[in-house]
């Protein structure tokens, strides 16, 4: 079984209510999860800034979006809210999802909104998307953590909320690595070493991740596998899985796919071996050929953002 550590499912959703759109989950997305042995995942919400809506309004909408498909596909869908309901989704057999959040814009601007999102459910933060925000830089911004991104760090690790940095810049996430006391993931980010984008981790920085517990999701983003377009495939995702396992540790890689099936032409994105979860399989059948074994793969595919995942919900 496979656990998703970064899944933008959730605007899909939205998207398609927004049109009218009725159990949505249910009848566009299911089916590629069961096929592929997805059992869950961080399922964020995002606001995408190229939108004309405020950042805060979609949020919402996202989150009204989820409340009425969780009302709808019930059966099939989970919201985690506490450790055991990992076990009561999988004995269902239903789909479930830690709700998380990827870039804090449409918020107040305050650490006081890590205790309102705690409130809705979410047990997952990402401080920034792409830009900077009142609490740190992302990967295509200046500057470091802020006096109430400071704060909203210690919030979050109070209550052990997962820290995701994915999209800090090098120096946000160096301030966040400084004030760290548990476990910090990046979700989604590949290693910087075998392709040079911001986006993803230098050594040093995914030993440091590793050594606070933490969990490093591989990404399968065409771009942010390999420099040159020919060589964005399976066999050089391997090689991040491979690369990151051997500097962290198997216990320390995760899967965080960030897949973008869910796009509107999501025939033009995506790896064509790898565009939606049913060909996850395929994927795991060639890191098997590649070495690791089923143990390995076990902890990588599931176990390793689980063991995270539970303590959040602790
Ligand atoms: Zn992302």
């Amino acid at each position: 079984m496979l656990f998703d550590g970064h899944s933008d499912v959730v605007y899909a959703l939205n998207r398609e209510r927004q049109r009218g759109g009725q159990d949505v989950f249910r009848r566009r997305y299911l089916q590629p999860f069961r096929q592929g042995q997805v059992e869950g995942g961080i399922f964020v919400l995002w606001s995408n800034p190229e939108v004309h809506i405020p950042a805060s309004v979609q949020i919402q909408q996202q989150m009204q979006t989820l409340h009425a498909e969780l009302e709808q596909a019930g059966d099939v869908l989970m919201m985690l809210r506490s450790p055991e309901d990992i076990r009561l989704a999988t004995n269902r057999n239903s789909i479930y999802f830690l709700l998380g959040v990827e870039g804090l814009d449409g918020c107040v601007q305050s650490e006081t909104v890590i205790d309102w999102l705690y409130e809705q459910g979410v047990r997952h933060v990402g401080l920034t998307w792409n830009e900077a925000n009142g609490f740190a830089g992302g990967v295509y911004a200046d500057g470091g953590l802020t006096e109430p991104g400071r704060k909203a760090v210690q919030r979050i690790q109070q209550k052990n909320m997962l820290l995701d940095v994915s999209h800090l810049n090098d120096r946000s996430l160096r301030d966040v690595l400084l004030l760290a006391d548990g476990p910090i993931i990046a979700s989604h980010s590949n290693s910087r070493r075998l392709c040079d984008v911001p986006r993803n981790l230098t050594d040093e920085q995914i030993r440091a991740i590793a050594e606070t517990d933490g969990v490093i999701g591989i990404n399968s983003h065409p771009p942010f596998l390999y420099a040159c377009e020919e060589k964005q495939d399976l066999q050089h995702l391997a090689d991040h899985v491979i690369h990151i396992a051997e500097l962290a540790g198997t216990e320390h890689v995760g899967f965080g796919l960030d897949l973008n099936y869910w796009e509107e032409d999501a025939d033009a994105a995506g790896l064509p071996e790898l565009k939606h979860y049913g060909q996850t399989q395929q994927f795991l059948a060639l890191l098997k050929q590649r070495g690791f074994a089923e143990k390995e793969l076990q902890q990588i595919c599931r176990d390793n953002f689980l063991r995270l995942v539970k303590r959040s919900l602790a």
